[in-house]
């Protein structure tokens, strides 16, 4: 018969780590975005024609109505911004020398909402939901293919 145990630091453990190493492709629609912002600086979704929904980053199917989907769909680069947090530890658990502040932003055009960094977010006002934003492009020189071609979105 097993025994519940009510507490974790009750129960027969040894430390240690286990190593473990992963690569994650973006599949054929995640290409095509990933592409697009590198070679373009644009933001490609999908939108579905059985039920109007627009995903940001391009889907190859639709997760409502499973209808195929392309990347094909411009959004952006304006948005507005529906909710954000400020991060103060990294992923080490450690503090971090400067707090993040990432927002989530629904894309002009795009139903889906896309996750990155808030840039200067310490202006003047406080940031509030429904502040409209744009997507901040790096310089062509600069990106690589990745999500990080994305600098942020700026307040406007
Ligand atoms: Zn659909």
């Amino acid at each position: 018969m097993l025994e519940k145990h009510s507490g974790p630091d009750r129960v027969r453990r040894w430390p240690g780590t286990i190593p473990v190493l992963h690569r994650y492709t973006p599949g054929v629609a995640g290409e095509t975005f990933f592409d697009a912002l590198r070679d373009r600086g644009v933001l490609l979704g999908s939108r579905c024609g059985t039920c109007g929904f627009t995903y940001v980053p391009a889907r190859l199917f639709c997760e409502r109505c499973f209808a195929e989907l392309a990347a094909d769909t411009e959004v952006g680069p304006g948005g507005e911004l529906v909710s954000f947090t400020i991060g103060f530890v990294g992923l080490n658990g450690g503090p971090l020398d400067e707090p993040v502040t990432l927002g989530l932003v629904r894309l002009d055009g795009a139903d889906a909402v896309l996750c990155h960094r808030i840039l200067d977010p310490g202006g003047d006002e406080p940031l509030g939901i429904g502040q409209r934003v744009e997507v901040v492009v790096r310089p062509p020189d600069e990106r690589t293919g990745s999500i990080l071609d994305i600098a942020g979105f700026r307040l406007q």
